[in-house]
């Protein structure tokens, strides 16, 4: 018989146990537990990004691209790339947003997707820009729950190794 997994309270503590053992188990706040194993998995996913891709090349260059509609009397502006605008259909074509927003909303997540594990607890909000008429989800680094207000200021930040995916940008507040 196996003994027993160690049980945590913090999902990085799990996380800790699972590069030592395979398997852990987390309790929340309410005293249910999980048994959390370790499964590695591994694919090569071929993924075209198509008409998207002008985002991830910026990112890679440090530029935030948005999509504003062509139309004269619309000029609707979106933080997440469009290929058509949602109001009249008509297409759009790419700008540069600004690399300072405000935050929207936010939230702290203490769980996550593979990617993000490692840095369970990490915040995501919603970014809004000057000018922009949709929001961004983003993560913001360098801030703990406490810190975050509506409208607090933020500035964008690119991996510096980027790898053409939409983690590749993240904000961090302006102090
Ligand atoms: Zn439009």
């Amino acid at each position: 018989m196996r003994p027993r997994p160690p049980t945590y309270g913090h999902f990085r503590d799990v996380a800790a146990e699972l590069d030592r053992s395979g398997a852990a188990i987390f309790r929340d706040t309410d005293g249910v537990e999980s048994l959390v194993i370790r499964y590695p998995y591994s694919i090569n996913y071929i993924h075209s990004y198509a008409e998207d891709s002008a985002f991830f090349l910026g990112l890679a260059e440090g530029k935030l691209r948005g999509s504003r509609c062509r139309r004269p009397k619309c000029r609707f502006v979106y933080a997440t790339p469009r290929g058509h605008c949602m109001i009249d259909g008509a297409p759009t074509e790419w700008v540069d947003l600004p690399l300072e927003g405000r935050v929207h909303s936010w939230t702290t997540c203490r769980f996550g997707s593979e990617a993000f594990l490692k840095e369970t607890p990490y915040n995501l909000a919603m970014i809004e820009f000057e000018g922009v008429g949709s929001l961004l989800l983003a993560r913001v680094k360098d801030a703990v729950e406490s810190d975050f207000y509506v409208g607090m200021p933020v500035r964008a930040v690119f991996d510096p190794n980027p790898k053409y995916l939409a983690t590749d940008i993240w904000f961090v507040p302006q102090r």
